[in-house]
């Protein structure tokens, strides 16, 4: 009833309002003032503007400024009350909280007595030294040399990792003024070590305690999702070694295209676990990229120097002759119609089909002279290899030598790619003989560092024994903190069977 009564008060109101809106909307409230001078409607205009330009002004700003709120009056006492709230790093002098000085309560002491034993912890900084750490802590010139004599016969005393904690604790002094003797110290040498130094009748004595390590290699097996680096750190890879597996992969495959979400990452790093529950990432031993199940990428660290070898290409390429890239060849040597130009020239290489993004190795050791744009060769590479050999890789998508580089043969200098006067993705080779171009398939060129088949079949029996390591049993090892962060639905650890 309220509501249907309400409804019916409201209509004629609302057609009145509809007119009267009709009606205003025919009104020309800002007629052109050059036409009609003199009219009504001239003059009604004319009202229009003086009234609006006098609103305008009644509006003008005037008078006095507004005054801002005044700024609050510090004082000492006020400024040193702010000082005592905030936080500020020590280094600048930092003095948070509030001191306040022994008021009439307190009574001074006629005699202070010393306290028998001082327990003290230090920590050992970047850049500082043991010795100093404990003359700093109180530890006198002599005792401090003896620990330093005694610590050479067990270790290297520069090798203590900085933020290693040691516990001092320092005896009565003999008199006023002498430095208190040491008389018991303890700290972790090594990753492996411990080491105390207690006084027994006067003289400080060492005893080294090993801590048992693990050595077992750490494996990571686990799903490129959308970002790689964010799937190893769920699959638990400490991000040292997730570092050296992007770092290793990047010199043998092009990242930008090589790894696609769904692929599977292999990471072995040498990883030591303490029986007192630390652990520490070494290096990368192996990098491995899954497609499909197929491998894409095996590369195992072999040889003393660090380097990375494609474990396909250890057996096929670095014995004999090393081609420079996976692919058959597609142009020979000699005369032919240019596909791009038209016309007929020389070709002075050989060009291999190969898909877009495929390494490009070098031939041979030899040092880079030349890495870079090269006009209708692209992105190009040449080698020096001495003897007057030289050897030229052109249309490449990507560099990956520094001119001036020393490489290795079977080593990554490129990937594949359609840069400069290129139909496709392909590899133009080429050998140089004494500055002139030569056919590259007519000289043979051979490893100098051959692997001889007793060093393959060692190669093949390490590959085997990292990718036996079975990534469950570095996962369940793991401290629980990190082993939480890995509780994600993307992880997926493969238990293999070793
Ligand atoms: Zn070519």
């Amino acid at each position: 009833m309220v509501r249907g009564r309400g409804f019916g008060a409201a209509k004629p109101a609302k057609v009145r309002r509809g007119e009267l809106l009709a009606q205003l909307e025919t009104i020309d409230w800002a007629p052109d003032l050059a036409e009609d001078i003199g009219s009504a409607r001239w003059f009604r205009g004319l009202g229009t503007l003086i009234g609006l330009s006098l609103a305008a002004l009644a509006m003008w700003p005037g008078g006095d400024a507004i005054a801002a709120a005044p700024a609050l009056p510090l004082d000492t006492a006020a400024r040193d009350e702010f000082r005592s709230q905030m936080i500020q790093p020590l280094a600048l002098g930092g003095d948070s909280g509030r001191r306040m000085a022994a008021t009439k309560a307190v009574a001074p002491l006629a005699y202070q007595p010393e306290r028998t034993s001082m327990q003290l912890t230090a920590t050992l900084a970047q850049g500082d030294s043991l010795a100093r750490m404990l003359m700093r802590a109180g530890v006198s010139d002599a005792d401090a040399g003896i620990v330093m004599a005694l610590l050479a016969g067990v270790t290297t005393p520069g090798s203590i990792t900085p933020g290693t904690q040691a516990d001092l604790r320092l005896g009565q002094p003999a008199g006023p003024g002498a430095a208190r003797p040491l008389e018991h110290l303890a700290f972790r040498a090594r990753f492996d070590l411990d080491v105390t130094f207690s006084r027994v009748d006067g003289r400080l004595i060492i005893t080294p305690q090993p801590i048992s390590v693990d050595n077992t290699p750490l494996r990571i097996r686990g799903v490129v999702g959308t970002s790689l680096y964010r799937s190893a750190r769920a699959a638990g890879a400490p991000i040292e070694a997730i570092q050296q597996y992007l770092h290793t992969l990047d010199q043998h495959l092009s990242l930008d295209t090589a790894i696609e979400p769904g692929d599977t990452f292999d990471i072995v790093v040498t990883y030591r676990r303490s029986s007192t529950g630390e652990s520490q990432v070494g290096d990368l031993l192996f990098a491995g990229l899954e497609r499909d199940g197929r491998p894409k990428a095996q590369l195992l660290r072999w040889g003393g120097d660090g380097l990375f070898f494609e474990a396909s290409g250890m057996g096929a390429q670095r014995t004999g002759l090393i081609m420079p890239v996976v692919g058959r060849i597609t142009s020979n040597f000699g005369a032919r119609r240019h596909p791009v130009l038209g016309y007929t020239r020389m070709h002075a290489g050989v060009d291999f089909g190969a898909p877009h993004g495929a390494p490009i190795y070098a031939v041979g050791d030899a040092k880079v002279i030349y890495s870079g744009w090269h006009g209708g060769h692209g992105n190009y590479v040449k080698l020096d290899h001495g003897g007057g050999f030289a050897t030229a890789y052109a249309h490449m998508s990507r560099v990956a030598v520094p001119n001036g580089a020393r490489v290795h043969a079977g080593q990554v200098i490129g990937y594949v790619g359609s840069t400069g006067l290129s139909t496709g993705p392909h590899l133009h080779y080429e050998l140089y003989r004494n500055g002139g171009a030569v056919n590259p398939l007519s000289v043979r060129f051979t490893v100098s560092n051959q692997v001889d088949q007793k060093e393959l079949i060692a190669f093949k029996a390490r590959m085997g024994q990292l990718k036996g390591v079975s990534p469950g049993a570095a996962m369940t090892s793991m401290a629980p903190r990190q082993a939480a962060t890995a509780q994600t639905p993307r992880r997926e650890i493969d238990r293999l069977k070793s």
